[in-house]
Protein backbone atom coordinates (compact mmCIF):
# COMPACT_ATOMS: atom_id res chain seq x y z
CA UNK A 1 0.00 0.00 0.00
CA UNK A 2 1.29 3.24 -0.78
CA UNK A 3 1.89 5.78 2.00
CA UNK A 4 -0.41 8.52 0.63
CA UNK A 5 -3.82 6.14 0.83
CA UNK A 6 -3.22 6.91 4.95
CA UNK A 7 -2.57 10.44 4.71
CA UNK A 8 -4.66 12.50 7.17
CA UNK A 9 -4.60 15.07 4.38
CA UNK A 10 -6.58 13.15 1.92
CA UNK A 11 -9.62 14.68 2.97
CA UNK A 12 -8.02 18.57 3.52
CA UNK A 13 -8.03 21.37 1.20
CA UNK A 14 -4.71 20.95 -0.93
CA UNK A 15 -4.48 24.67 -0.70
CA UNK A 16 -3.87 24.37 3.13
CA UNK A 17 -0.38 23.09 2.37
CA UNK A 18 0.23 25.44 -0.15
CA UNK A 19 0.46 28.78 1.91
CA UNK A 20 2.18 31.77 -0.24
CA UNK A 21 4.98 32.36 1.80
CA UNK A 22 6.19 31.33 5.49
CA UNK A 23 6.03 34.77 7.40
CA UNK A 24 2.89 36.96 8.42
CA UNK A 25 -0.83 35.80 7.66
CA UNK A 26 1.06 32.30 6.64
CA UNK A 27 2.00 31.52 9.52
CA UNK A 28 -1.28 30.36 10.68
CA UNK A 29 -2.14 28.45 7.69
CA UNK A 30 1.29 26.93 8.67
CA UNK A 31 0.07 26.41 12.16
CA UNK A 32 -3.43 24.68 10.29
CA UNK A 33 -1.09 22.21 8.14
CA UNK A 34 1.48 21.25 11.09
CA UNK A 35 -1.97 20.51 12.83
CA UNK A 36 -3.21 17.87 10.69
CA UNK A 37 0.26 16.42 10.09
CA UNK A 38 0.61 16.11 13.70
CA UNK A 39 -2.16 13.38 13.59
CA UNK A 40 -0.88 11.78 10.35
CA UNK A 41 0.56 8.33 10.89
CA UNK A 42 3.02 8.60 7.72
CA UNK A 43 4.88 11.87 8.59
CA UNK A 44 8.43 9.77 8.05
CA UNK A 45 7.49 8.40 4.69
CA UNK A 46 6.22 11.98 3.43
CA UNK A 47 9.02 14.16 5.15
CA UNK A 48 11.57 11.65 3.30
CA UNK A 49 9.76 11.93 -0.05
CA UNK A 50 9.79 15.77 0.15
CA UNK A 51 13.22 15.28 0.61
CA UNK A 52 14.09 12.80 -1.86
CA UNK A 53 12.02 15.04 -4.36
CA UNK A 54 13.69 18.22 -3.61
CA UNK A 55 9.68 19.81 -2.70
CA UNK A 56 10.46 23.14 -2.83
CA UNK A 57 7.18 24.66 -1.99
CA UNK A 58 4.12 23.47 0.79
CA UNK A 59 3.96 22.02 4.25
CA UNK A 60 5.25 18.15 3.64
CA UNK A 61 5.63 15.73 7.10
CA UNK A 62 5.08 19.05 9.19
CA UNK A 63 8.30 21.16 8.20
CA UNK A 64 7.94 24.24 5.36
CA UNK A 65 10.42 24.87 2.43
CA UNK A 66 12.82 26.52 4.69
CA UNK A 67 12.98 23.32 7.32
CA UNK A 68 13.51 20.72 4.47
CA UNK A 69 16.30 22.98 2.75
CA UNK A 70 18.30 22.69 6.27
CA UNK A 71 17.25 19.15 6.53
CA UNK A 72 18.74 18.65 3.48
CA UNK A 73 21.74 19.80 4.57
CA UNK A 74 22.50 17.55 7.58
CA UNK A 75 24.11 14.29 7.34
CA UNK A 76 20.95 11.74 6.59
CA UNK A 77 21.16 9.82 9.92
CA UNK A 78 20.17 13.84 11.60
CA UNK A 79 17.05 13.89 9.25
CA UNK A 80 14.00 13.61 11.38
CA UNK A 81 11.21 16.23 11.19
CA UNK A 82 12.06 19.13 13.59
S1 LIG B 1 2.46 14.30 6.98
FE1 LIG B 1 1.07 16.02 6.53
S2 LIG B 1 1.41 16.52 4.37
FE2 LIG B 1 2.30 14.49 4.75
S3 LIG B 1 0.72 13.02 4.19
FE3 LIG B 1 0.52 13.43 6.39
S4 LIG B 1 -0.97 15.10 6.59
FE4 LIG B 1 -0.29 15.04 4.45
Amino acid sequence: MDWRESAACRTEDPELFFPLGEEGPSRGQIERARAVCRRCPVVPACTDWALLNTERDGVWGGTTAAERRTLRSREPAERRTP
